[in-house]
């Protein structure tokens, strides 16, 4: 997911503000002179130096509700030309996200006055201005138009939205302290140390609250939440550093989450504790936003994370599953991601390009710690892991696009591929370096245990890899592939260079299933979808109210018969259908979800093709599908004999807190 574990759209809708007039009335045009300036500071591109005192940032929430974000910054300067800079590439978005398209009536000014500004012409995150003779400080205002994580009972800061700050030097070089005005009553939650507080957590304040100074780099990294029903639970007690999790809602009974939740997070700190054998935070904040209005979110931070659901996205154990893996993902995270993060990834300025050869490692291998430390928790049991590793891997393998293009392709376009339309994705290929990685790491671990006699597992690699150091503050150490392959080997010799380039970089028509088959079980298809595929979808194999046909049909439809996608080379692309069309009737019944699943049964074992009506645009015609093996879904299937390694990957290595009972049941 932003990294998003689940790509999000963002919204970019225009909004008409009367703050921009106020703008206008500021905007003064440039010089000449100011112009040629510009053009020759470009020529030298002289490294500007890293401030001494701290930027001082005051970033207003108080006018949330109504979508606007202000910020008032404090920058010490020196005489002469100064570009300033908003961030553009933001971590764990793996692309240019920064909204530089969103920020407005910004206002320069000295001692109350304003002064000229003028945008860089190439890069359009960057404002130049001149600091005259015997100034010291420049003021700016800013405000952000903020079209999602809001709502009129809560806020989510990412600091992207407001950040202002030199341009060209290291932004772990450049000092800032931050404060923060929130709505009368709102609660904070944030991994930012209070400057009067150097405890934890941040007291509740309607007022301004001021933060201990940090670098520009940190800062990004440590978001907000505010909300009106706000809750903060302390977790894992006996664990330290400390740990919280910080829930704001739009409704106030939300917010204050079931014990069973609370008693699973815990155990998730203490796994990953165990797992990790390492923290690399002074202090965890897990912030969790549970609003229909704000929108989803899962983007992770090295001492934080920001996690947004529906609003009752854990208010019982069947919305639960549709959300079972995110804390465990994001959390994973601060240690690979954040604290490991691949060379290329990291760069020293938000100007610059981060590129993602390797996500199939950054996100592919937490996605499949995410949802093995899910179910060590009980944030899901086993069965679900295994059916919804069976989705996952049913999914990948029923993918035509792997036919042209490699995992790391997917990598390597990652900013050009999230979001998008659904239209032939299948043949496009998305994101798919983190189910994609889940297997290849499914497979390590599974292939590390088979050649140890179950003595040595992926886990013994983590405490290497990830617990570098032991631990460390909020601290960024880089790796390469080399280094990959030389600590799975000290774990278990083998030809890991082959095996990693064999599954990333090679095409591969077919899923990498070899892990799931080693860990004791085989995908297979069956006429009914699993219990949790059920769970998930309201109903029988049904996805978006439409009935999934992707593994028999090779269609996605809705309810009513719309088809957002169809499966490149399968059955229903052979009949010609498209992305776009509509069903109206099968086999000379008016379409409805039963009526096409009475055609598949029907079709089973015989040759006479499902006949359809559809119309396409404006047109209305007859198609034939020759389909003829019934209804599939997929699942996980025990082979006997063979030892179930995937039941020991997902067994919990920590004493679980016993969850309360729950009065919620999911649905049989
Ligand atoms: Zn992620």
């Amino acid at each position: 997911m932003p990294c998003v574990r689940r790509p999000l759209l963002r919204l970019t809708t225009p909004y008409c503000l009367a703050i921009a007039a106020l703008a206008a009335a500021f905007a003064i045009a440039p010089t000449a002179s100011q112009a040629q300036k510009h053009d020759a500071k470009h020529a030298e591109k002289t490294a500007p130096a890293a401030p001494k005192t701290p930027i001082q940032i005051v970033a207003d929430l108080s006018e949330a509700p109504r979508k606007l974000y202000h910020a008032e910054v404090d920058l010490p300067v020196t005489e002469g030309p100064l570009t300033l800079i908003t961030p553009e590439w933001i971590p764990g978005n793996h692309r240019p996200t920064g909204p530089a398209e969103d920020i407005t009536g910004v206002v320069f000014s000295i001692d109350g006055k304003a002064i000229a500004w003028r945008r860089d012409d190439e890069n359009l995150y960057e404002f130049h201005v001149t600091i005259p003779k015997g100034v010291s400080t420049l003021h700016a205002h800013l405000d952000c138009i903020v079209t999602a994580r809001v709502s009129q009972k809560m806020a989510v800061l990412e600091w992207e939205k407001l950040l202002l700050y030199p341009a060209g030097i290291p932004v772990k070089d450049i000092p800032i302290q931050p404060s923060l005005k929130v709505p009368a009553g709102w609660g904070v939650g944030t991994a930012l140390q209070a400057e009067d507080a150097p405890g934890y957590p941040v007291p509740a304040a309607g007022s301004t609250t001021k933060f201990a100074a940090t670098t520009v780099e940190q800062l990004e990294d440590s978001p907000i939440i505010t909300g009106q029903y706000f809750h903060e639970f302390p977790l894992a007690p006996e664990i330290t550093p400390k740990h919280y999790i910080d829930v704001v809602s739009d409704a106030p009974e939300d917010s204050n989450l079931r014990p069973a939740v609370l008693a699973e997070v815990s155990n998730l700190v203490r796994e990953a504790s165990v797992e990790y054998a390492s923290h690399h935070y002074r202090v965890y904040h897990f912030l969790l936003t549970l609003s229909d209005i704000a929108g989803g979110e899962g983007l992770e931070h090295g001492q934080s994370s920001d996690n947004g659901v529906g609003e009752k996205g854990f208010a019982d154990d069947g919305h639960q599953l549709a959300e079972s893996d995110l804390l465990a993902h994001e959390f994973t995270h601060s240690w690979n991601g954040k604290y490991r993060r691949p060379y290329n990834l990291y760069q020293d300025t938000f100007a610059k390009m981060q590129e993602g050869s390797l996500l199939w490692v950054y996100e592919g291998m937490t996605q499949y710690l995410g949802n093995v430390l899910a179910a060590r928790s009980g944030l899901k049991n086993q069965e679900q892991y295994r059916d919804m590793l069976a989705l996952s891997a049913a999914e990948l393998d029923y993918t035509p696009g792997r036919d042209w293009r490699p995992t790391e392709d997917t990598a390597i376009a990652a900013s050009i591929l999230r979001g998008g339309s659904p239209v032939w994705s299948n043949w496009k290929r998305g994101q798919d370096y983190y189910q994609e990685g889940e297997l290849l790491w499914l497979d390590a671990d599974t292939l590390i245990r088979k050649q140890t006699n179950n003595q040595k597992s992926l886990d013994d690699f983590l405490k290497v890899f990830l617990g570098l150091g032991g631990d460390t503050g909020p601290e960024i150490v880089t790796y390469n592939r080399e280094e990959l392959i030389k600590d799975l080997n000290a774990v278990t010799p083998y030809d890991w260079a082959k095996f990693l380039h064999d599954r990333v970089d090679l095409i591969n028509p077919r899923a990498d299933v070899a892990g799931i088959e080693q860990g004791g079980y085989r995908l297979v298809y069956h006429d009914k979808p699993s219990k949790s595929e059920r769970t998930l979808s309201g109903g029988g194999g049904r996805r978006r109210g439409g009935l999934d046909c992707w593994y028999s049909l090779g269609l996605r439809i809705s309810g009513d018969g719309q088809i957002y996608d169809v499966r490149w080379n399968g059955p229903s692309d052979k009949a010609q259908l498209a992305p776009g069309y509509k069903i109206l009737a099968v086999n000379g019944h008016v379409f409805s979800n039963e009526a096409l699943q009475d055609a598949i049964r029907g079709a089973k074992g015989n040759t006479e093709p499902i006949k359809l009506i559809v119309q396409a645009d404006s047109f209305v015609s007859p198609f034939t599908i020759d389909y003829h093996d019934g209804e599939r879904y997929p699942v996980l299937e025990r082979i006997d004999g063979t030892p179930a390694y995937l039941d020991d990957i997902t067994k919990p290595r920590t004493t679980p807190e016993k969850a309360p009972a729950d009065k919620t049941k999911d649905d049989e």
